[in-house]
């Protein structure tokens, strides 16, 4: 199967969605509940429409799911020979699409007219800490500059289970978090609205294909368990997080919000972005050992709307800083037997990088507040204010060829009233 660079639809130069990308996602609008689809240019193609006029060779009942998890869960023979096959329909003229004027004008929408919803349901989140500028940065502030990496990191991908039930999809409100908290002034909590609400730059994966458990899976054989990535914002509650964390790690100041772009942008979508990472030393134990280059060349910038203002851009990152791969991840999850299932989202942990325009949190950006960011209203930032919108957008380029994930965007809302 050949796919040329170009599609009949037409793109603009700077969009996520060329012919090169053909992401997944679930959308609504007012005459379809939710149905699988894809995406190029400014429009959305229902998967349903194109799989009941018989252009894809797949059950249409799995792309009427308020989810996309049974589709995933066709294994990536399936899935991936679809998005072969839409990548065939959206550039041949005579493919069998484009010579279709009423399935065209039924499968193809404005994306500005659909809503898009949560594309997967999450069973299990687990977030990693894989970014050494990162571990760096937050050991030397809250520990020591000299021992700032604790003697485990460089030996394993640090991890924890996070929550499922908050993750939302891109474009929802939240309100505040409340929680205990503990003034540098004094020995006793205090109780009230989060103080220092703050984001996460990251990025997530989707398992694609699930394990029995007690099973292993080797970096080499990583990749076919892993379906695609989002764009996702682990919003952190830092006041609540510093008092609570000791000593099982965070709780309450991470579980009120997550954001997840809507788009799964495929792993095969992603290849071409190969890149090497930082160098591993000291060398990993075998079962972590990798071939090839495994980390990923992904642009990723946050913006920071206030409320009836401008985006204003507050870092640029890029994938390529992790010092651990989404392979190494896997491997490491699965080494005592633990089962993954079609779903699962993994975090990376905040990417940032090594100059201080590429911290992707708010605590580092302001150096925990004592570096306000300046925006373009001219007020300051040294976390996130009610009425904000903080955006997450991520691209791809190379040789020509252009990706990107979509907006991740969420807006914070005042702290609700107390109820006790
Ligand atoms: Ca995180």
């Amino acid at each position: 199967m050949t796919s040329s660079a170009t599609s009949w639809i037409d793109v603009k130069a700077d969009s996520d969605f060329t012919i090169h990308n053909i992401p997944f996602g679930i959308y609504s609008d007012p005459t379809v509940s939710h149905r699988a689809c894809t995406a190029i240019g400014e429009y959305i193609v229902d998967l349903y429409e194109l799989a009941n006029a018989g252009l894809l060779n797949v059950n249409k009942n799995v792309l009427e799911k308020p989810v996309l998890n049974e589709f995933i869960a066709l294994g990536k023979s399936v899935t991936t020979a679809l998005r072969l096959r839409l990548i065939e329909l959206l550039s041949h003229p005579d493919a069998g699409l484009k010579s279709n004027d009423e399935l065209v004008k039924k499968a193809l929408k404005p994306m500005r007219s659909v809503q898009m919803q949560m594309p997967v349901q999450v069973g299990d989140y687990t977030d990693f800490y894989s970014s050494i500028d990162h571990a760096t940065n937050i050991g030397t502030m809250i520990r020591d500059p000299k021992n700032a990496l604790m003697p485990n990191w460089k030996h394993l991908p640090v991890g924890y289970h996070g929550r499922a039930s908050s993750i939302c999809v891109s474009g929802h409100q939240f309100h505040r978090p409340k929680g205990q908290q503990k003034p540098a002034d004094s020995d006793l909590p205090v109780y009230g609205p989060c103080k220092l609400l703050d984001i996460e730059l990251e990025t997530a994966f989707i398992i694609g294909k699930s394990t029995a458990l007690g099973e292993t899976v080797s970096t080499a054989k990583a990749d076919d368990y892993i379906f695609g990535m989002v764009l996702f914002n682990d919003w952190s509650a830092r006041d609540i997080q510093t008092w609570e964390y000791v000593p099982l790690g965070p709780f309450l100041a991470k579980n009120f919000a997550s954001t997840i772009s809507p788009w799964i942008v495929t792993l095969e979508a992603l290849e071409p972005f190969r890149t090497k990472g930082y160098v591993q030393d000291p060398k990993v134990l075998p079962y972590l050992q990798y071939q090839g280059d495994k980390n990923l060349d992904i642009q990723l910038d946050v913006f920071l709307k206030p409320a009836g203002g401008e985006e204003n851009k507050i870092c640029s990152s890029n994938y390529k800083y992790m010092y651990w791969t989404m392979e190494q991840q896997v491997a490491h999850h699965t080494i005592n037997g633990c089962n993954l299932n079609v779903g699962d989202l993994m975090g990376s942990g905040t990417i940032s990088g090594p100059d201080p325009s590429e911290y992707g949190s708010m605590m580092e950006l302001t150096w925990r507040g004592t570096k306000p960011i300046k925006l373009k209203d001219g007020s300051e930032r040294k976390f996130v204010n009610d009425g904000d919108t903080l955006i997450l957008r991520g691209r791809c380029e190379r040789n020509g060829i252009r990706i990107g994930f979509g907006d991740c965007a969420a807006t914070v809302l005042p702290a609700t009233p107390d109820q006790f």
